[in-house]
């Protein structure tokens, strides 16, 4: 098994003991007898339901009790535990009506009885807290909900100091253990579609849960607060029974497990829940990372019952009790589990009575203090900015808990937040952080799975923090390679940030505030087949490559040409795919001219093109240097430079080449973990099979709307080339423009990009899924429509 994946188990579980199978099963005669012998009582007797133990509702003449007979298997400590607890909040809260023990003929309040096969059970005699469970109400209420929270939340508060050695148990309900106590239950689950699900529920728990499993309070809760255990005595929810489920866990696993048992059966389910948390948080404050974590743990709590109660039926298919709640336990996973959780999360941020938009601050206010603060010259996209509060896989989510479809994000390669990456990079922080002139293992794997994935001659990297340090040292690497100065580039390219990139990127150099190509630089045209001058796919590569010989003569004047630098898909350029043959006949020219050529690997790297795993390989070449970039950490910074042994040589000149953050070891967890995901979940192949989905998609919708000129690209780099006249294919910036807002609108994130800024830019993590196409898809023809309807009319 590789390790950290979804089915990890952890090594308590087997060791937790069910109790089910060993469920008392005395007569009622027994009872008596045993009732009389412990108690010195006698009266009527009627069975209780329960999961593993066997209890009699008792009329005596001093009135009505519980007799519990423990399940044989039930160690006199917890029961100890639940003893305490109860007096425990008995005594720090009278007004919540929890059963008190009555003490035996011989002063203990823990009898003993020993059935035929000579096992020992544990007896208890306990006070009937007068009400109605809550179970028996057919039609529940607000006050209901507000009740159950806030007799939890006075629970909590009474048992927040309160320790037992008997708490500290190994508990099959105890959230803590949710994961492998589902994972082990799995094959039990006869049916594949609701096994699916409890899998779901297993990675939310490993991607949410499991980070924050350090950062939870813990303390001994009641841990059962389901409508059988919650009593209703003139219309206030008052009493709290059985505390058999006792239990040192998460503080939130109280309040997770009452809304869990609440919300079966309920459609408005988050205002269930957020009615109860509001209670509960007034008398008992939650933290703010405990309800970000409430979904899972109710999720949790839901997919324990249906996992536990499929193994007990198993088992022990005679005992009713084992069903009960489990039918409508499915439809409100399903619920839960479909219900875009950052609503859910804001929902009950919002109960808990704060704003959870960013601290209180308002996008304007936020906008206002960039404004202010931030250096200047910087847009933000979209005419009302999104302001993003969470990132989960494709989509983001911003303050008032709305999904968006994230179609351009290329740097979360592997999707917002992928719990792997967050793992490995909270871990190795946690574990070591320092720099390259230490020796540490994480390094040497990496260099070892990242050059894995080159070919000869391509051996030795540099790791660096960003795609513009990357290019800054191709050039660097070139440059004294070759003993020469000058590029040669692609017209509209964007290479970095830095003083050299901006002086030899057409993108700014040419754009607003540019200061123009300075000489040492050489721009060709782009390959573009669509607007350029050759349009013939089969004549455009060696056609479009021939312009390179013009450069190089132009730096040959000037001392002759150290590097050609191209992007693998041009990015700025418009989302374009190099033409057939274009770069292997652009780098024999190079070569032979004595340069040296660098793919600029940045943007399309790491599977994204679907058919290889790097963009150049699609031209069928090896460059001599690569640079990476953006998708490399998913988003944690860091850039590399892949070349050749002989390149590397001639840099070896005696100055070295530090980079204090480069190669760090959270940096390298991090480039190990994307490239393990991309490899385990197989997403190469997923931007192959959603990427050729969406991009017939797009062009049947261009059979409908005239408006789209082209659709290019390949896996999941594509563009929608946005046009006023197909036939001169003029474009079409505005337009393109209203379409990204209109998109965004609907929930789903484009931008614009080429030289016109008319190319829709599609480029999103590689985990969307078809339906995610389908989705971007409908709502481009919708936005398409309308805005043909308005040219029309205005027009
Ligand atoms: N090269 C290309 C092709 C890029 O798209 C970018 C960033 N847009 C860079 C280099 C620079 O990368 P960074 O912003 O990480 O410095």
């Amino acid at each position: 098994m590789m390790p950290g994946t979804a089915t990890r188990v952890h090594p308590l579980t087997s060791a937790i003991p069910s109790l089910v199978g060993e469920t008392p099963s005395f007569s009622a005669a027994e009872a008596l007898e045993a009732l009389r012998r412990l108690f010195g009582m006698t009266g009527a007797l009627a069975p209780l339901p329960s999961e593993r133990d066997q209890n009699f509702r008792v009329d005596t003449a001093h009135g009505r009790f519980v007799l519990k007979i423990s399940n044989p298997a039930e160690q006199l400590e917890a029961l100890e535990a639940q003893l305490a607890a109860m007096a425990t909040v008995r005594a720090s809260d009278p007004s919540i009506h929890c059963p008190e023990p009555v003490p035996g003929v011989d002063g203990a309040v823990v009898g003993r009885l020993r059935d035929a096969e000579g096992r020992e059970h544990f007896v208890r005699l306990l006070t009937y807290v007068p009400g109605q469970p809550l179970s028996a109400i057919a039609l529940r209420i607000r006050r209901h909900w507000q009740g159950i929270g806030f007799l939890l939340g006075r629970v909590d508060r009474a048992l927040s100091g309160f320790t037992h050695p008997g708490a500290r148990r190994a508990l099959q309900w105890d959230l803590r253990h949710a994961g492998p106590v589902i994972a082990e239950r799995l094959s039990f689950v006869a049916d594949a579609e609701q096994r699916r699900l409890l899998e779901r529920v297993l990675l939310r728990l490993e991607r949410e849960v499991e980070p924050a499993m350090p950062g939870l309070r813990t303390s001994v809760i009641h841990n059962d607060g389901n409508d059988h255990n919650v009593l209703v005595d003139g219309g206030t929810v008052a009493g709290l029974v059985d505390f058999g489920d006792l239990v040192e866990s998460y503080t939130v696993g109280e309040i997770a497990v009452g809304i869990a048992y609440a919300i079966l059966g309920v459609e408005d389910f988050v205002g269930v829940a957020a009615e109860m948390l509001s209670a509960y948080h007034a008398v008992f404050p939650l933290e703010p990372r405990e309800v970000e974590l409430l979904p899972e743990l109710v999720l949790a709590r839901l997919a324990m019952s249906a996992a536990i109660a499929a193994q007990q039926r198993r088992l022990n298919p005679a005992n009713p009790y084992l069903g009960v709640s489990v039918d409508s336990v499915w439809p409100s996973l399903i619920r839960l589990l479909e219900h875009p959780r950052a609503s859910v999360v804001a929902a009950l941020h919002r109960a808990r009575g704060a704003d959870r938009r960013s601290g209180g601050r308002s996008a304007a206010a936020l906008l206002e203090a960039r404004g202010r603060h931030l250096g200047r010259g910087l847009t933000v996209h979209y005419r009302e900015p999104v302001h993003v509060t969470r990132g989960w896989m494709q989509y983001l989510y911003d303050a008032g808990g709305r999904r968006y479809l994230d179609l351009v994000n290329n740097v979360c390669h592997v999707g917002h937040c992928h719990p792997r990456v967050v793992r490995a990079v909270a871990e190795q922080m946690a574990r070591l952080n320092t720099n390259t002139r230490y020796l540490y293992d994480p390094l040497a794997e990496y260099l070892e799975r990242l050059l894995g994935r080159f070919a000869e001659p391509l051996r030795v990297c540099y790791l660096v923090c960003s795609g513009s340090e990357a290019n800054e040292l191709a050039l660097r690497l070139a440059r004294t390679h070759t003993k020469r100065r000058d590029v040669i580039v692609v017209a509209n390219a964007y290479h970095g940030n830095t003083s050299t990139l901006v002086e030899m990127s057409p993108y700014k150099y040419n754009g607003p505030g540019g200061t123009g190509r300075p000489s040492w630089v050489h721009e060709i045209e782009m390959p573009d087949v669509y607007r350029g001058s050759v349009r013939d796919p089969a004549a455009a590569g060696p056609a479009y490559a021939a312009q390179v010989d013009e450069a190089i003569s132009r730096a040959e004047r000037n001392g002759g040409v150290a590097a050609f630098f191209c992007e693998s898909f041009l990015g700025c350029g418009g989302q374009i795919e190099l033409p057939l043959g274009y770069l292997r006949a652009a780098y024999e020219r190079v070569r032979a001219a004595g340069g040296v050529c660098i793919a600029d690997e940045v943007q399309v790297g790491f599977g994204r093109s679907g058919t290889h795993f790097w963009g150049f390989e699609t031209q069928g070449v090896v460059p001599d240097i690569v640079t990476l970039g953006k998708p490399i950490g998913n988003g944690h910074p860091i850039g590399a430079v892949i070349t050749t042994e002989a390149i590397a040589a001639s840099f070896d000149t005696g100055m070295e080449y530090f980079n204090t953050f480069g190669g760090n070891p959270v940096s390298c967890a991090a480039g190990l973990a994307v490239l393990d995901v991309v490899e385990e979940e197989g997403l190469q192949e997923n931007a192959r099979r959603v990427g050729d989905c969406l991009r017939q998609l797009l062009r049947d919708l261009a059979s409908r709307h005239a408006a789209i000129g082209d659709v290019r690209g390949r896996g999941l780099f594509l563009g929608v080339d946005l046009v006023r006249d197909r036939t001169t294919r003029d474009p079409a910036p505005e337009l393109a423009a209203e379409v990204v807002e209109r998109l965004r609108r609907r929930g789903i994130l484009v931008t614009t990009e080429g030289p016109h800024a008319n190319v829709l830019k599609i480029k999103p993590p590689l985990v969307v899924t078809e339906a995610n196409a389908e989705e971007a898809a409908t709502a481009l023809d919708t936005v398409l429509a309308e805005l043909a309807g308005r040219t029309e009319r205005s027009g």
